[in-house]
C-alpha cells in the first residue's frame, strides 16, 4: 500500500510510467524543460507548475513533472519519491482524517422519545 488513495495511486502509476519516458534538461534549479514522445514542456518545480497546465490543475504533478523530480534525485538534490508532491487531497491520511471528524447523524426531532 503506497501513501495515497487507490484511485490516485492507479492514476498516478500511469504517470509514472509514462514519465519514464521523458527526458530532462536542467535550466536551472528550478525549471526543467522535458521532453517526451509527443510533448515538450517547462516544469517550474518551484511552483509546482508545469506548461501542460496538469500539475497545477489536478494537484498531481504530471508526467514532466515526475521526470523533472526523477532527475533532481538522480542529481543528488533531496526531493523525496514523486508521490511527496502529489497534493494533500489524494493521500490516504488525509481521507483517514476527513472520517475521523464525521459528525454522529441524528434523528429528526419527530424520532426522538419523549421522556
Ligand atoms: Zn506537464
Amino acid at each position: 500500500m503506497g501513501p495515497l488513495t487507490p484511485h490516485a495511486t492507479e492514476v498516478f502509476d500511469e504517470i509514472k510510467k509514462q514519465a519514464a519516458e521523458m527526458s530532462v534538461l536542467m535550466v536551472d534549479s528550478d525549471k526543467y524543460q522535458v521532453t517526451g514522445p509527443r510533448s515538450q514542456c517547462v516544469v517550474n518545480v518551484k511552483h509546482k507548475a508545469c506548461a501542460c497546465r496538469k500539475w497545477d490543475l489536478t494537484g498531481m504533478p504530471c508526467k514532466h513533472a515526475v521526470a523533472a523530480i526523477w532527475d533532481m534525485s538522480r542529481n543528488s538534490i533531496d526531493v523525496g519519491i514523486p508521490e511527496e508532491w502529489v497534493s494533500d487531497v489524494y493521500w490516504l491520511s488525509t481521507w483517514k482524517k476527513v472520517y475521523d471528524n464525521v459528525i454522529e447523524p441524528i434523528n429528526g426531532l419527530d424520532m426522538w422519545t419523549p421522556s
